[in-house]
Order: C-alpha cells, then structure tokens, then sequence
C-alpha cells in the first residue's frame, strides 16, 4: 500500500497539519490528520509530496486538528489545501485567496509547495 502525507492549512487559525493519505484502488484517500509545524514537516519532505486523485476522506479520518472538519477546498490560484469550514467563505489558508478558490470535485493534483 502505498501512503503519503500532504500538507493542509486551517484558514481559522492559520495553522498547518499533516494528513496521511493512501492509495487504495488506484485512488487516494485522506485517513488521519495530526498537527505539525512548517519546519518539522519541511525536514520530514512532506512539503514536496505529490498524489493525484479524488482525495476523499475515509470513515475514519479524524478531521482538521484545529477546527474538526473532514472538508477541504483546493486553491485555484497557489494549488494548495485548505479546510473549509466556513459556510459562507471560502478561503484559502495559504495565500488568502477567497471566493474563487476551487473545491474538490474530481481528479485533484496536489503539491506541498513552500510556506
Ligand atoms: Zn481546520
Ligand atoms: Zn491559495
């Protein structure tokens, strides 16, 4: 099996975590999110990991460590994660972009990228 771990920004805190995903049938899914500083995840490679797929969440995923929701928007303009917790904005945690950032409907290409 293989697994990888993703980096994932709380627009509500401005925090990081890390989210374990998995590829299971040729599809991959986010299992357990954990919090995590920029540097240790930097060191850890985390930042350069990259998957493709629908990255939906499995039974089990824990959710956002900071604000508790399984739900996530890719930004349209820096191609990051974000929770969306908010049901009225949309925001990305990175780069602040709102309104405009994308959801996760289909195929999706994720990469770390820098802080
Ligand atoms: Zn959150
Ligand atoms: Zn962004």
């Amino acid at each position: 099996m293989k697994a990888e771990v993703i980096l994932m920004k709380c627009p509500e805190t401005g925090r990081i975590y890390g989210v374990r995903a998995e590829e299971r049938h040729g599809d991959w899914f986010r299992t357990w999110a954990f919090p995590i500083d920029a540097r240790r995840a930097s060191s850890e490679g985390f930042d350069r990991n990259e998957i493709k797929g629908s990255l939906d969440y499995t039974e089990d995923y824990n959710g956002c460590p900071y604000c508790k929701t399984k739900r996530m928007v890719i930004c349209s303009r820096c191609g990051k994660l974000s929770c969306w917790n908010n049901e009225e904005r949309i925001t990305c945690g990175w780069c602040g972009l709102t309104g405009d950032v994308l959801t996760t409907e289909g195929d999706i290409s994720v990469k770390g990228g820098s802080y």
